[in-house]
């Protein structure tokens, strides 16, 4: 990942190349003086400036977040076309119904639920998708 992309509060997964951070550890970045960013390792604090080559962050994966489902179709390839039947609560209204005015606004979904492309038809469940 771009090392400008970094953002304190982001949580990043360590390799394995660390002999003072556990491999797959999940770790948050911290802001320290000087704006320089860190994370906590054994040693105390491990700054990640020691760890950009060019402007490449190495040793670390962003772990994937909400907006990061790493799932695609299998058949096409394509991740920006993909619908998940999802459990969503919504607002009966006189006209119908509106998830987005719910107050629950979360929406639960899982490997196990099914999920269409739209590009190509495909559909399976979510863990087929990745
Ligand atoms: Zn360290
Ligand atoms: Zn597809």
């Amino acid at each position: 990942m771009n090392f400008s992309d970094v953002k304190p509060g982001d949580i990043l997964v360590a390799d394995g190349g660390f002999t003072c951070i556990d491999e797959g550890a999940e770790l948050t970045v911290c802001r320290g003086h000087e704006d320089a960013l860190y994370v906590a390792c054994d040693d105390g604090r491990h700054y990640l400036d020691g760890q950009v080559s060019g402007k490449i962050l190495i040793g670390f994966e962003p772990k994937a977040g909400p907006q990061w489902h790493e799932i695609k179709c299998p058949n096409c390839g394509r991740d920006d076309q993909l619908d998940v039947d999802a459990v969503v609560s919504i607002r009966l209204t006189p006209s119908g119904s509106d998830a987005d005015m719910s107050e629950d606004e979360s929406h639960i979904w899982d490997d196990n639920s099914m999920c269409s492309c739209i590009a190509c038809g495909g559909r399976g469940k979510v863990r087929d998708f990745k």
